[in-house]
C-alpha cells in the first residue's frame, strides 16, 4: 500500500476521545457540541471492508462534501448543516495534524434520525429487484413498462431503516417512516431530501454524471426542531454516480467509481468476503475514478 494511504487513526495520536468507527469514518469528540469527522482511506464494497485503503480517498470524500456543502448553503439557504469548518481544533498535536490535514471536518454534534434517507432519480438496484418483482417501489406503484436504469419522470424518496454494523439496511415505506419519525418530520425530510436531490442531480448533469440516487442523514437541531443536513453528501460513497456519456438505458450502468473493484472482487470469487487485499492496479484504478468524479463535479484539478 503507497505509505500516504490511511486506514486507521487511534485515538492517541489525536489526543481526543474516539466515540464512533464508521466503515469509512472515525469520530472524534472535541468538546459537547463538536465532533471531528475524519474519513480515512477505507473502501467498502458489498458492505464488506477491504483491507487496503486507497489513495486520497478520505480527503477527496470530505472536500467533495464540503464543494457540495457549499452548493446548498447558495441554493436552498434555509437548510441548518452540520459543517463548522474543514480546519483542525488547535489541541491537536502537531505531529498529528499532517495525517488529519484535508481529510477531517469540525461538525455540529447532533440527534441523528434513525433513517436512511434516499432518493432515487433512476431505477436500479434493489428499486429495480424490486419492481421488477411487483411492480411497486418500497411498496409504491410505480408506472408500467419501465425499464432498468431509467430516468424516473419525477424523483422519489425511499427511506430506510439504519441498520446495526454488520447488517443490512432494510427498505420501508413512507407510511413506515412516518412511524418511526412522526408525520411530521418526515414529511419535511422526504420534501428537503427530494429539493437536494434534484439541485444536486441538475448540477451534477451539467458535469456529466448522472447521479441515479443518493443517501442523505439528517439531525434534528434540539433548540429550535430545525432538521439538519449531516454526514457526506453527495459523495461516489453515498451515492450512485453514472458516466452521462456511456449511459444507456435497459441494461445495468458501471458505477462510476466501484466498478473495476467489484468486478475483480466478482470475478476472483472474493465477493462478500473479510480481509481481502487489492492488487494495487486494482486500487490505483479505484484512485482514478474518484479523481475522475472529484474532478468533473468541482472543476478543480485534483492536487
Ligand atoms: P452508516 O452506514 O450508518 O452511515 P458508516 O459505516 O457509513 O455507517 P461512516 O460513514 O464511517 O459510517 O461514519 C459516519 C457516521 O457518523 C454515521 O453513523 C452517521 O450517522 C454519523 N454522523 C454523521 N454526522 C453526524 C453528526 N453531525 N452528529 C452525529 N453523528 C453524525
Ligand atoms: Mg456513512
Amino acid at each position: 500500500m503507497p505509505s500516504d494511504v490511511v486506514v486507521e487513526i487511534n485515538a492517541k495520536d489525536v489526543g481526543l476521545e474516539k466515540i464512533a468507527s464508521g466503515k469509512v469514518r472515525e469520530i472524534f469528540k472535541v468538546d459537547d457540541e463538536t465532533l471531528l469527522f475524519v474519513a480515512t482511506d477505507r473502501i467498502s464494497a458489498y458492505d464488506v471492508v477491504l483491507e487496503n485503503g486507497i489513495s486520497g480517498k478520505g480527503a477527496l470524500l470530505t472536500q467533495l462534501s464540503a464543494h457540495w456543502f457549499d452548493l446548498i448553503r447558495t441554493n436552498i439557504p434555509s437548510l441548518q448543516l452540520h459543517i463548522i469548518s474543514l480546519s483542525l481544533p488547535p489541541s491537536i498535536p502537531a505531529e498529528t495534524q499532517p495525517l488529519l490535514a484535508n481529510r477531517s471536518m469540525q461538525v455540529r454534534r447532533h440527534p441523528i434520525l434513525p433513517i436512511e434517507s434516499i432518493v432515487r432519480g433512476y431505477i436500479t438496484g434493489s428499486a429495480w429487484a424490486e419492481y421488477r418483482a411487483s411492480g411497486t417501489v418500497n411498496g409504491m406503484r410505480m408506472p408500467a413498462g419501465l425499464q432498468e436504469s431509467q430516468r424516473l419522470e419525477t424523483a422519489i424518496w425511499t427511506p430506510s431503516t439504519k441498520a446495526e454494523a454488520g447488517e443490512h439496511d432494510e427498505n420501508i415505506s413512507k407510511e413506515r417512516a412516518g412511524e418511526i419519525l412522526g408525520e411530521e418530520v418526515a414529511g419535511r425530510v422526504e420534501g428537503m431530501s427530494l429539493r437536494l436531490y434534484e439541485m444536486a442531480r441538475d448540477y451534477a448533469e451539467k458535469c456529466g454524471i448522472l447521479i441515479a440516487d443518493t443517501k442523505f442523514e439528517f439531525g434534528l437541531d434540539a433548540r429550535t426542531n430545525e432538521l439538519v443536513l449531516v454526514d457526506e453528501v453527495l459523495t461516489p460513497d453515498s451515492s450512485r454516480f453514472w458516466s452521462a456519456e456511456s449511459y444507456v438505458v435497459g441494461q445495468s450502468q458501471q458505477s462510476y467509481d466501484k466498478q473495476f473493484l467489484r468486478d475483480w472482487l466478482t470475478s476472483t470469487g472474493n465477493k462478500g468476503k473479510e480481509g481481502v487485499v487489492l492488487p494495487e492496479e486494482i486500487a490505483k484504478r479505484t484512485a482514478e475514478k474518484y479523481t475522475e468524479a472529484y474532478e468533473k463535479l468541482t472543476g478543480k484539478t485534483w492536487r
